[in-house]
């Protein structure tokens, strides 16, 4: 016996978690299948729209007058600047712990790189951080984390002309975590505000690391630390800190892993849950079967293929980061119901020269119709009851154009709200 639901969606990263909850949203049955870890884990937790136009026009002011312009092909264009804005509507309200949503203008904030990015949601942990407010600014570093160079940062950011002054410093993190300096150890620690030694004292971690800090403020008024806060607790560490440093405090949004990615990731996964939809992670959708609708797929678990049904079915599987999308020698594919992806027949035609170049690859993935439905090579829907949603959609370079969560936001709201209204 098959396990039913009226939408199957297949993929839980930003675009299967939000497709299907605009499912749920709209009454349906909603199971979502995933396999491993999304690439929310590796991003930086902050929602672009469009920072830039494809031709690297920017950044842009407002990234919503933007996506009328952009070519047919744009996984935006399909869906229009109205679902966009519905989409993140249905973010605001499943995520309110992000800010942004007061305006349509992009909000510039500095990255652990010490450069100034444009984007349209971002943690509330992180907004006494913008890069367009002119406080002046400190920004502390932890000795073990060398992708966090406080002074460097510090640096770029002076160099990129930021409207304030801006100081780096390199502090060693109360309590011995040398052995085990990760950042979700950090987090913890702050989190439990478990008591570590300091000059043979015991004080407990938000303390000591405010005695760490206190001592390095000259007339800045904010700090901002690498995104090591707390998983649990963020905004009451924040507060603390703020409070015991008489500043304002954010967070600057890291690299892999990222700690606002994860809390993202279970702010949705929470969300969908209380939405009432089944969610199955763990294990990958490896086969399918049907011709022109899809009747059932198949997922592989303890070596058995467990048959799920569903009238309609959502492919929210990731790009090439994701294996959404998948390459060799002969070709591009698409390895779950082996969609068309438009691609250049010479593999040399795939990557510029230049390494900055303008990749065709980057914008490789599946073609879709208007609604959505994956086109075969004659640009035909390849079933009619699939729709793809975020990176494995062609037509758009979420990297070059700070559009990837926008992207999946906006496309997996579509594709799960329409799976909704049409299944029986
Ligand atoms: C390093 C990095 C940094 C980034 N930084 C930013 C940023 O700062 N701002 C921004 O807006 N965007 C950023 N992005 C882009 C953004 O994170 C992605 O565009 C977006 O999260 C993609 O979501 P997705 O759901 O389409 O795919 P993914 O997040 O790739 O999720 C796909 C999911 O499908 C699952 N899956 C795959 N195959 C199967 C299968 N056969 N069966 C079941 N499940 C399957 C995968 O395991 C995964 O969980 C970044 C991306 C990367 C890689």
């Amino acid at each position: 016996m098959a396990i039913e639901s009226e939408v199957l969606v297949v993929g839980g990263g930003l675009a299967g978690l939000t497709g299907a909850l605009a499912a749920a949203r709209e009454g349906a049955d909603v199971r979502l299948v995933s396999y491993k870890q999304s690439t929310l884990r590796q991003a930086s937790g902050l929602v672009d729209v469009l920072g830039y136009t494809p031709d690297g026009a920017g950044p842009l002011t407002d990234p919503f007058e933007a996506i009328p312009s952009l070519p047919d092909a744009h996984p935006y264009r399909k869906v229009g600047v109205h679902t966009v804005r519905e989409a993140l509507s249905l973010f605001d309200e499943a995520v309110p712990t992000y800010e942004g949503g007061h305006t349509d203008a992009n909000a510039l904030l500095p990255t652990h790189g010490g450069t100034v990015k444009p984007t349209a949601r971002y943690p509330a942990g992180a907004s006494a951080g913008l890069a367009s407010d002119a406080r002046d600014t400190l920004l502390v570093g932890i000795e073990e984390m060398v992708d966090f160079d406080a002074p460097h940062v510090a640096a770029h950011l002076d160099a990129a002309g930021v409207p304030f002054d801006v100081r780096g410093e390199t502090i060693r993190f109360p309590g011995d975590l040398r052995a085990d300096a990760k950042v979700t150890r950090y987090a913890k620690l702050l989190d439990t505000d478990s008591e570590v030694a300091v000059r043979g004292r015991m004080v407990p971690a938000r303390e000591a690391l405010a005695q760490r800090v206190n001592p390095l403020l000259e007339d800045e008024e904010r700090v901002g630390f690498p995104a090591i806060l707390g998983d649990d607790n963020p905004g009451e560490i924040r507060a603390e800190l703020s409070d015991r440093l008489g500043v304002d405090v954010f967070e600057v949004p890291m690299g892999p892993p990222s700690l606002p990615g994860l809390r993202l990731e279970d702010a949705l996964f929470s969300a969908l849950d209380e939405a009432g939809a089944s969610i199955e992670t763990g294990n990958p959708v490896v086969d399918f079967e049907g011709e022109d609708r899809i009747e059932r797929v198949f997922i592989e678990k303890n070596g058995a293929k467990i048959p799920n049904s569903a009238d309609q079915y959502v492919l929210a599987t990731g790009g090439f980061v994701g294996k959404g999308v998948e390459s060799d020698r002969e070709g591009v594919y698409e390895p779950v119901f082996d969609c068309h992806v438009p691609h250049a027949s010479d593999r040399y035609d795939w990557f510029e020269g230049d390494l900055f170049g303008d990749h065709e690859f980057a914008r490789y993935g599946v073609a879709t119709d208007d609604d959505l439905r994956p086109l075969d090579a004659s640009e035909h829907s390849e079933f009619e009851n699939l729709r793809a949603a975020g990176s494995v959609l062609g037509g758009y370079d979420f990297a070059a154009e700070k559009s990837g969560s926008g992207v999946s936001i906006a496309t997996g709201y579509a594709a799960g709200q329409r799976a909704a209204q049409e299944a029986r």
